[in-house]
């Protein structure tokens, strides 16, 4: 480490990892580390399957010349202040700070492996195969009922209207963490264009269907439901990413699920110069890119305030105003509409959240591509959100605090 700048490390070029370089690139020498040649806009990942078109939009090069380098971290050691990761075929990178920023891993392919090194060619070519599958199954079964689910059910019945689509879910209605509101709009969406929705229904036996690309399977539910699909999609489990490092974390150091426990200001238990934001890290919140992006933001203000001698701040209160977010995410119903909710209180369906999602996908694909004009402006659009959270989040809290309280039952 022989520059004059120091040295942050981040494991990881997801939303979490993009948003923390571009805030720390300038006043430190950035290292991004991640297997794949590119950034995948995860969001976008089932319309691919749909549209090559999309593909080819949501799969973005990292910058040559850029702070990327690839490989993938099997090892991490600090003392505090200073610390080293290894990669895989032994090169070892020495680092004052570091963010963890690994996401998740799912079940299906719906994402790409967190750890495999991969060029774009080689995703692409991946995408188009499974859209080749949707062609030429005559019935298509989707589990999850939450917005990985819904949004491939929705898309694949709207390009294939003849195929049979089956949705299953556990809950006891589509997208049960948003706001009822979203969740008629989503229901009635599947009434009318032909998909069939299962609901309550939890599945027992996978019928030796695996993690990995969709195949065909039949299934069992918890009731004794028979389940068949010439392509069943696991859309269930997101798990965070970070076996390929987990055996150099201390028991202390691994929260829920593997996740890499932090304090509340995303230091890693333990190692004051090593933060983790994202999925990865076991902070309770809807994991989504765009608290992944915000929770990054703060990690790298942290990293700044420790360069700088002042304390680090929690998180998720330092952004909003002392208060927890809420709820925050989009749904595609097909290719022309979707839900989109900010908050309890603002729930927008139709055209105008798809066209949203579209302009996101555009803008944030020149972002990962290494624009600096459109990295600022969706700077701001983050700036833009914060605010509107936190405003939601305060009504939430004022709400709450208005609503009568709740007498316990009394025994009689
Ligand atoms: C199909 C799908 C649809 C979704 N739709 C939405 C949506 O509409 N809106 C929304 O807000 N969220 C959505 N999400 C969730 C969103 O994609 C995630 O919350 C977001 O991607 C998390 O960002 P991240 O940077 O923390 O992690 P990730 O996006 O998972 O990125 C982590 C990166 O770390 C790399 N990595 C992993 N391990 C290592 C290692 N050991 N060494 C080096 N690199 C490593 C991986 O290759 C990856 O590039 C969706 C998720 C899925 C799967």
């Amino acid at each position: 480490m022989g520059d004059t700048q120091k040295t942050v490390l981040i494991v990881g070029g997801g939303f979490a990892g993009i948003a923390a370089a571009n805030e720390l690139a300038g006043a430190f020498n950035v290292i991004l580390v991640d297997p794949k040649t590119f950034f995948e806009y995860v969001p976008n990942t089932p319309h691919t399957f749909l549209s090559l078109a999309s593909a080819s939009r949501t799969l973005v090069d990292y910058p040559a010349g850029g702070v990327h380098k690839q490989g993938v971290v099997v090892g991490l050691t600090s003392d505090g202040t200073q610390g080293k990761a290894t990669l895989q075929g032994g090169e070892v990178l020495d680092f004052h700070y570091a963010l963890l920023a690994s996401g998740s891993s799912y079940a299906s392919a719906v994402k790409p492996g967190p750890t495999r090194m991969q060029a774009r060619e080689s995703r692409l070519l991946e995408l188009y195969d499974t859209s080749l599958k949707i062609e030429a199954a005559s019935s298509v079964l989707v589990v999850g009922g939450g917005s990985v689910g819904v949004e491939l059910a929705s898309l694949i019945k709207e390009a294939h209207p003849s195929k049979r689509v089956t949705l299953v879910c556990s809950g006891a209605t589509l997208l049960d963490r948003m706001a009822p509101h979203a969740q008629r709009f989503a229901e009635q969406w599947m009434r009318q264009h032909g998909v069939e929705v299962l609901t309550g229904e939890r599945i027992s036996d996978w019928g030796g269907l695996g993690d990995g690309p969709p195949a065909a399977a039949s299934l069992t539910t918890a009731s004794g439901r028979r389940l068949e699909g010439d392509l069943v999609f696991k859309c269930v489990g997101a798990r965070p990413a970070t076996a390929a490092f987990a055996a150099s974390l201390t028991a202390e150091q691994l929260g829920p699920a593997g996740s890499i426990a932090v304090e509340p200001t995303l230091q890693v238990v333990g190692w004051r110069n090593v933060f983790a934001a994202g999925d990865c890290s076991s902070v309770e919140e809807e994991k989504t890119a765009a608290l992944a992006g915000l929770s990054a933001l703060a990690a790298a203000a942290n990293i700044l305030a420790l360069e700088a001698g002042s304390e680090p701040q929690a998180y998720p209160e330092s952004l909003f105003g002392g208060l927890r977010p809420p709820l925050v995410g989009g749904t595609s119903l097909g290719a022309h509409s979707a839900v989109m909710q900010l908050g309890p209180s603002s729930v927008q369906t139709g055209s105008g959240p798809a066209l949203m999602k579209k302009v996101l996908v555009w803008l944030y694909s020149r972002v990962a591509g290494g624009s600096r004009v459109w990295g600022l402006v969706y700077r701001q659009m983050q700036r833009a959100m914060v605010v509107l959270l936190t405003r939601e989040a305060r009504k939430l809290a004022a709400n709450t605090a208005a609503a009568p309280a709740v007498l316990p039952a009394t025994a009689t």
